[in-house]
């Protein structure tokens, strides 16, 4: 490609809204433009850039048995109320009419439009397993578009849904998924991880993201220094804390213990750590039509709890939000003394849960429902009906739960774009949309379904968010938009235009991606370009060829090197550029 031909509008300024690096990059490298919230268009180098993701994506897919389809964006509003996701998807969910005042939803998701086609044509679990997938344009009404193609609203995904007739088939292909989702990630040369999304209450995890390793990410996941256990925060797990100090030693009794509504003051009264206290969290869920309920939370005085883990602990609830002081007074408890002896009879709530390493703890100090008291020697192993759950949140420093007992592997807390996110569905859809298939036995099933996203213009901001200087991008050669930069340092030069041009038509030849800047440009605003185009590679022909000399530069580390012109140049040139 001829530089002069070529359409790649870069700009000197770093736009206003571009607070990550890739955002800038790509807007002044000309690969994109936004032409509104969270809407851009792809410029040449841009559409470039995508394809070869898109290849290597669909190359993995491809390899996995998935078959592409091109599903319709504007999707009829009917599937999505039939699924009961119209008005539970919220504002994301753009909604409009026809001429004719027929409902639409612009796809932000296709699960209902796949569901309604498999159901349609298949009919036998003969016809199963079946996996289609499509890369194509969604829409999301995001409340904050940002960080320019990170968070679109009209974005690129690769979605696919997979179509089983039982559930270790399902399962099959999650693994096999998970495996191809590694392979496209690790092609596409990114630091990533495999994160547990949920808690895994439906045997292994069911859903997972993969996530990109960046400092600028909005997600915070839980890693170890040691092994390659990843979770998200509202998933992670730790293995027991265990005490540091002794435990302090008292008879059941009540104490009358003035002022010691916190943790701290606690602690500091009768002088034990915050591990032997027992924390009282009280929150308030709300649940459909308006309904709410104060909920019940114990947990180490030392630990802080996980509001996601508290809220997939209250069936049916939607939110959990604080508690004010004067709801918690309203149901005759005293803040800062609340204890679980007798709490379902003060309050005559069933919402009470321990976390999981309460679980036969002895030796606590817990609230006693009365102002200025607290009981001592509380031994939860006595107590009946308690139910126990994961709640609490991972701290840094806690012990890997896959590796902290032998290799003492330790979490720590870092941030990641989530790139990818693979899901066992189950019959949610396909119940809901009434799409069945015969089984072995002649019954009629629902399908189970799994479904696995990509962000594929999203990957673009985070490959950059990975592969950056302070001059600009820095491609792989697997994804940039050119392999090699060709720069003719004076073009009005013949001998150094003749000279690049054979070069170019003998590269090209090669199967090497060239692009030949012939520009009527300063050297310097060339060399400009390619830094910030981020070109893996580049060839000055310049001053130097009256000695027989042309320069190579490596965009990576920005090394140079001379090489001397001759016969053997080309193919010099071709094992660089493929190293
Ligand atoms: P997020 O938590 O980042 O909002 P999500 O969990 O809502 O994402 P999914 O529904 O799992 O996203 O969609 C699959 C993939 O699509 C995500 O893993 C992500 O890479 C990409 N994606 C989601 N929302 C956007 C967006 N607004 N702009 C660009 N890519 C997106
Ligand atoms: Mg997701």
């Amino acid at each position: 490609m001829r530089f002069s031909k070529f359409f790649a509008p870069t700009l000197k300024e770093k736009p206003k809204d571009a607070f990550l690096k890739s955002h800038e990059y790509l807007i002044r490298g000309g690969f994109i433009q936004q032409i509104g919230s969270g809407i851009y268009n792809f410029l040449p180098l841009g559409v470039r850039v995508l394809e070869k993701i898109k290849t290597i994506i669909q190359e993995e897919m491809n390899k996995t048995g998935a078959l592409e389809v091109s599903l319709g964006f504007v999707t009829s509003a009917n599937l999505w109320k039939k699924s009961g996701r119209y008005n539970r998807y919220g504002k994301e969910l753009l909604r409009f009419k026809d001429r004719k005042d027929n409902e639409f939803v612009l796809g932000p998701t296709h699960e209902e439009v796949i569901t309604e086609l498999i159901g349609s044509y298949v009919k036998s679990y003969k016809q199963l397993p079946l996996h289609l997938y499509q890369i194509n344009l969604k829409f999301r009404d995001e409340i904050r578009p940002r960080f320019g193609v990170i968070r679109g609203r009209e974005f690129l995904m690769k979605d696919g849904y997979s179509f089983h007739s039982s559930k270790e088939d399902l399962r099959r292909e999650f693994n096999v998924m998970e495996e191809a989702y590694t392979r496209i990630f690790t092609r596409l040369g990114l630091d990533f991880r495999v994160v547990e999304a949920d808690s895994g209450a439906i045997g292994g995890s069911g859903s997972k993201e993969f996530m990109v390793l960046a400092q600028s990410g909005e997600d915070t996941i839980c890693v170890c220094n040691k092994c390659q256990y990843a979770a998200n925060l509202e998933a992670a797990r730790r293995i027991k804390k265990t005490p540091q100090t002794l435990p302090p030693q008292a008879d059941f009794a009540k104490f009358h213990t003035p002022n010691t509504t916190t943790i701290e003051s606690l602690s500091d009264f009768f002088k034990v750590d915050s591990f032997w206290t027992i924390k009282a969290v009280v929150k308030k869920a709300l649940f459909e039509e308006g309904e709410s309920a104060l909920v019940f939370f114990f947990i180490r005085g030392c630990d802080t709890l996980n509001v996601t883990k508290a809220l997939n602990v209250i069936k049916g609830a939607n939110e959990i939000v604080e508690a004010s002081e004067e709801e918690i007074r309203n149901v005759g408890l005293c803040p800062g003394y609340i204890g679980a002896y007798a709490l379902r009879n003060i309050t005559q709530s069933p919402h009470i849960y321990f976390d999981n390493e309460l679980e036969n703890a002895k030796n606590l100090i817990m609230g006693a429902n009365e102002e200025g008291y607290h009981f001592v020697g509380v031994d939860l192993s006595l107590c009946e009906g308690i139910e126990f759950r994961d709640l609490i949140e991972v701290k840094e420093g806690d012990l890997c739960p896959k590796c902290g007992e032998d290799k003492k592997g330790e979490l720590y807390l870092t941030q990641g774009i989530e790139v990818g996110h693979i899901f066992q569905l189950g019959d949610k859809y396909s119940k809901a949309l009434e799409a069945f298939f015969l089984d072995e036995n002649g019954k009629v099933k629902p399908f189970l379904m799994g479904c696995y996203g990509i962000g594929v213009s999203r990957l673009l901001g985070a490959i950059i968010e990975q592969h950056y200087d302070d001059r600009g991008m820095r491609w792989s050669e697997a994804i940039a938009p050119f392999t090699l930069d060709i720069i003719v340092s004076n073009v009005k030069d013949l001998q150094q235009m003749e000279y690049a041009m054979d070069l170019y038509e003998a590269l090209k030849e090669r199967g090497i991606e060239c692009i030949f800047d012939d520009r009527e440009e300063r050297y310097g605003a060339k060399i400009v370009d390619f830094e910030l185009m981020g070109i893996p590679y580049a060839v000055i022909v310049g001053k130097s060829l009256n000695e027989g000399n042309i320069e190579f530069i490596q965009r990576k580390n920005l090394t140079k090197e001379k090489l001397s012109v001759g016969d053997t140049i080309v193919e010099k040139i071709v094992e660089k550029a493929r190293s």
